[in-house]
């Protein structure tokens, strides 16, 4: 059958069960693929990524050797327009993972209706064994790497995993040296000093918690009277932890790479931000006990935040879960196992592509404002952004229960058709 040659174009056999993550993009792809009815050149198309670069490249260390460093920058689908996705350091970082985080941004553009297509970037990396100088040397050895990918209608690369506005200067200033000319628009979630947008630090956790807002007020759910769980307390996790308490809920548990901490009635989000500021880590902070990161999955909760890496949702854990609302302001913290057993439970996930779609979409705003040389409110970045979760949750809701399946295949659904559509119309080159 054509079909299922298409299923598995480039990763090994098997490989999906064993969580390799391109692997299990491309499975959530075909389960969307076969709710839409979706044809098998439409599909060998989408489930390869168009062009995937990767470069091993020196790095001058602060003792004066030198070190050598394995980076990608893969570009899943430009149809809908320039690539667009973060680029993260980390020492886990692999072709594999880097070509699902593309592929995902794919998705997640065309589900909040973004003009972008999808890709991502990563190192491999622990730059917190890094100087800060160490850390600006890699980052402009990288872009000059990645220099012929990237551009303000090409490829933006954004924030991501251990990345932050300093590191994004230090790439706008590398590629607008190479060009000759300042070049703002190559890349979102500056400083604000050269051009970033008002509210895109805090974006990816805000557009989760007014996803969360959406959903609870769909489902009858007082946030109130909610105990909310975050996993990551980095871009993504701390904001939504704070701005959740804001909306009253208690939130009785975080933590990071190190470890998390939980009192169940509740945290000090400012002492605790004020401990890991002085120490590093939430862990060992006094009014809470220290609790691993798997055991903070399965403590009782309401609503569920994982906000740190991929493959923490699995077929081990699922079933003991027992927040009713997760809401993924990670890329790909859930299999498709544990997605079935959640969505069986009654669980609703609001996945990945749009529930942290907030990051991209203020990113968006970012590089309007870059191009049209004209800087948007707060309050407009904040609505606008509050308008595109709220519709894109009830459009997603919508399709769900039209063909009875789970959040991530029905934003999945709408995602691909879209870009579908993008390859139909314009059709195949030569
Ligand atoms: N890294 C973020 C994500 O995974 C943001 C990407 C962007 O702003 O381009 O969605």
């Amino acid at each position: 059958m054509a079909t299922q040659i298409a299923r598995t174009p480039d990763v090994e056999h098997g490989a999906a069960q064993h969580h390799d993550l391109f692997a299990v993009a491309v499975e959530q792809f075909h389960i969307a693929a076969d709710v839409l009815g979706l044809d098998d050149d439409l599909r060998r198309i989408l489930s390869r990524c168009q062009r995937e670069l990767t470069v091993n490249f020196p790095v001058e260390m602060d003792d004066g050797s030198v070190q050598v460093f394995t980076g990608h920058r893969v570009h899943h689908n430009i149809g809908p327009g320039p690539a667009k996705g973060g680029f993260r350091y980390h020492q886990d970082v692999t072709l594999s993972e880097v070509k699902a985080l593309a592929m995902w941004m794919t998705w997640k553009c065309a589900v909040v209706g973004l003009p972008y297509g999808g890709g991502k970037g990563g190192v491999t990396v622990n730059p917190k064994l890094l100087s800060s100088s160490e850390i600006q040397n890699l980052t402009r050895r990288y872009t000059a790497e990645i220099a012929a990918m990237i551009g303000p209608n090409k490829d933006i690369p954004a924030p991501d995993v251990n990345t932050n506005p300093q590191i994004m200067a230090w790439l706008m200033d590398t590629y607008s040296m190479i060009q000759g000319y300042s070049v703002p628009a190559v890349v979102t979630g500056k400083p604000l000093e050269l051009g970033g947008s008002v509210g895109r630090s805090e974006a990816t956790g805000r557009g989760c918690v007014f996803a969360i807002e959406e959903a609870a007020k769909s489902r009858n759910i007082d946030i109130n009277k909610t105990k909310t769980v975050v996993q990551g307390f980095g871009n993504a996790g701390s904001v939504a932890a704070r701005l959740i308490a804001d909306l009253g809920s208690t939130v009785v548990a975080v933590s990071d790479s190190r470890g998390g901490i939980y009192n169940e009635n509740g945290l000090d989000l400012r002492a605790v931000e004020a401990h890991k500021a002085r120490t590093g880590s939430v862990v060992g902070y006094a009014e809470a006990q220290d609790v691993t990161n798997e055991q903070l999955l399965v403590l009782p909760c309401d609503i569920l935040i994982p906000a740190a890496m991929e493959n923490q949702i699995t077929q081990a854990n699922a079933g003991k879960i027992s927040a009713r609302l997760i809401a993924e302001a990670a890329n790909g913290p859930t299999t498709p196992e544990a997605d079935k057993i959640l969505y069986d439970r009654g669980v609703l996930l609001l996945p990945d592509i749009f529930a942290n779609a907030g990051g991209v979409t203020v990113s968006y705003f970012e590089w309007v404002q870059g191009l049209q040389a004209f800087p948007w409110t707060e309050e407009q970045v904040t609505e606008r952004l509050r308008d595109i979760m709220q519709k894109s949750f009830h459009a997603i809701d919508t399709t769900a229960k039209h063909h009875s399946v789970h959040m991530r295949t029905a934003a999945l659904v709408r995602a691909i058709e879209r870009v579908a559509g993008f390859t139909k119309i314009r059709g195949i080159f030569p």
